[in-house]
C-alpha cells in the first residue's frame, strides 16, 4: 500500500512497546492516536522485571536484536525525557551447584562467541561489584557490565507526555471494540471504541496478551503461551545494590532468585529465570521471597514485604517476537513480544520506519508473525509448539473476544 508521512494511525494499546511505535511515528509527521482499555496502562509493563539483558538469548538473530536495543535505550530514554529509572549497573551471577556451574559456564562462553560482553567472575570480583551482598561460596560466578534495568511505568509515562507533547492523542479508558472494514474487506478503515468510531489509514496493534484475540479480527493469526509471573516489591531501603543481581537456590526456600532496587528504594524479587511460570501472588509467597533474598542481603530484613498481582508475558507461541504488516489486511502492523522492556527503542524504531517508509527492515524480518499459521500451527523450529496453551487459536475460536 501507498505510504505517506501524514497518515491517520490508530495504535492499540499505551504499554512500553505502543507508546514506543507512537514516539517514534510522531517524528515522521504521522497523526497518531493511542488508546488504551485502562487508565494506567496495566499490562506486563506495570508488573515486568525489566531487566535489560541478551546475555542468554538465542539464536543470534534474536540475541543480536535484545543486544542492539540495550545499546539504544539511553538515547530513547533522554528522546522521552523525564527520570526513567535507566541504571546501567551491570547483572552479577552466581552457581554453588557443579551441574548448574557447568551450565553457566557454556552460557557465558556462547555469550561471549557472539561479541557479547560477559565474563566469569571470582567472588571478589562480584563483592567489589556488589559489596553488600552476602556470598558463601561460588562455583562459577558472571559478571554483564554492560546490562541493566528501567522502571516502565516511569517509561510510559514519560513517553505518553511525549506523545502529547508532540500533537498525539492519548485515550485511555477507551477499551478497542471492532475494526471497520472497506468494502472489499481488504484495510481497516476505522477502528471503533468503547466510545467512538477513529478512521484511519493504518492501525498498529500493540495490546500485549490482548494482541491474539485483536489481531484474530484483523486476520492476524498469532498463538501466544500463556506465561504468568510474580515480582513481589519491598518497602523502600537504603541504597543497598549498584544492578541487577541472579542468586542461586537455597534448599529452604526452592529455585533461584533475582533482585532490583529502583530509585525510590524498593526492591523488586523475582523467582526462578526471567521466563520462569510463577504464579502464587500472595502475601505469604511475598514474605518468603523477601526472608529468601535477605539470605544475600541481610539488610533486607527490615524491609517490608507487598505482594504484587500476576503478571502475563506477551509470548508469541514459540518465544520469539511476532513484528510486522498482517498478510490478509495490509494496512494492519501487529507489535508482540515477550522481553518487551528491553526490546522497546529496537521496535519502536524498525517498527516506525516500516509503517512511514514500507521498508522491511532485515533486523525484524526474521520475526514476523506471518510464520504462524491460520492454525495457530507454524513458527520458528527452535521451540516446539504445545496445545498445553489456553490463549492458542482454537481457544479464540470458541471464547472470540473474552
Ligand atoms: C513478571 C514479568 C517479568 C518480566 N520481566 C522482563 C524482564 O526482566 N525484561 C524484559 O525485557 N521483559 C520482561 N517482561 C516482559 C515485558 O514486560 C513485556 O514484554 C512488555 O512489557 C510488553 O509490553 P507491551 O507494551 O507489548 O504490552 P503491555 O505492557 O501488556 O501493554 C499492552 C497494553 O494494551 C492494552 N490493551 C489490551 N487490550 C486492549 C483493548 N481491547 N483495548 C485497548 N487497549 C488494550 C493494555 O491495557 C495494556 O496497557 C516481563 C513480564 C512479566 C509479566
Amino acid at each position: 500500500m501507498p505510504h505517506n508521512n501524514r497518515q491517520n494511525i490508530v495504535i492499540i494499546g499505551a504499554g512500553v512497546l505502543g507508546t514506543a511505535i507512537a514516539v517514534n511515528l510522531l517524528q515522521y509527521g504521522a497523526n497518531i492516536t493511542i488508546v488504551d482499555k485502562t487508565s494506567q496502562t496495566q499490562g506486563a509493563s506495570r508488573v515486568s522485571f525489566a531487566w535489560l539483558n541478551a546475555s542468554w538469548k538465542t539464536p543470534f538473530d534474536y540475541h543480536d536484536l535484545n543486544r542492539r536495543s540495550m545499546e539504544m535505550w539511553p538515547r530513547y530514554a533522554q528522546s522521552i525525557g523525564g527520570n526513567v529509572g535507566l541504571n546501567l549497573g551491570g547483572t552479577v551471577t552466581w552457581e554453588t551447584d557443579q551441574a548448574r556451574s557447568e551450565t553457566l559456564l557454556q552460557n557465558v562462553e556462547r555469550a561471549q562467541s557472539f561479541g557479547y560482553p560477559i565474563r566469569i567472575a571470582t567472588k571478589q570480583e562480584i563483592q567489589k561489584q556488589e559489596p553488600n551482598l552476602k556470598i558463601d561460596k561460588i562455583l562459577t560466578g558472571s559478571i554483564s557490565e554492560i546490562e541493566g534495568h528501567v522502571e516502565p511505568h516511569r517509561v510510559i509515562q514519560a513517553a505518553i507526555d511525549k506523545i502529547t507533547d508532540s500533537g498525539g492523542t492519548v485515550l485511555l479508558n477507551e477499551p478497542f471494540e471492532s475494526f471497520e472494514f472497506d468494502s472489499n474487506l481488504k484495510n481497516i478503515t476505522a477502528v471503533k471504541t468503547a466510545h467512538r468510531i477513529i478512521p484511519c489509514d493504518i492501525v498498529v496493534i500493540a495490546a500485549g496478551i490482548d494482541t491474539t484475540a485483536i489481531g484474530y479480527d484483523a486476520k492476524a493469526f498469532i498463538p501466544q503461551a500463556t506465561s504468568p509471573g510474580v515480582t513481589v516489591r519491598t518497602s523502600p531501603m537504603p541504597k543497598l545494590l549498584n544492578g541487577i543481581v541472579y542468586a542461586p537456590s537455597l534448599e529452604q526456600y526452592g529455585k533461584e532468585i533475582h533482585m532490583k532496587q529502583l530509585i525510590d528504594g524498593t526492591f523488586l524479587i523475582g523467582e526462578g529465570e526471567q521466563s520462569s511460570k510463577t504464579s502464587d501472588d500472595s502475601q505469604e509467597n511475598a514474605n518468603r521471597l523477601v526472608e529468601f533474598a535477605t539470605q544475600y542481603l541481610p539488610q533486607l530484613s527490615d524491609a517490608e514485604p507487598r505482594s504484587e498481582p500476576i503478571g502475563y508475558r506477551p509470548m508469541p507461541l514459540d518465544g520469539f517476537p511476532a513484528v510486522g504488516f498482517v498478510e490478509k489486511t495490509p494496512n494492519a502492523y501487529v507489535a508482540l513480544t515477550h522481553s518487551g522492556v528491553t526490546l522497546t527503542p529496537i521496535i519502536g524504531e524498525l517498527a516506525s520506519l516500516e509503517i512511514t517508509y514500507g521498508v522491511s527492515t532485515p533486523q525484524l524480518s526474521p520475526f514476523r508473525p506471518t510464520r504462524f499459521k491460520e492454525d495457530g500451527t507454524g513458527g520458528r523450529d527452535e521451540h516446539s509448539n504445545s496445545s498445553q496453551n489456553s490463549l492458542n487459536i482454537d481457544t479464540l475460536r470458541r471464547h472470540g473476544l473474552d
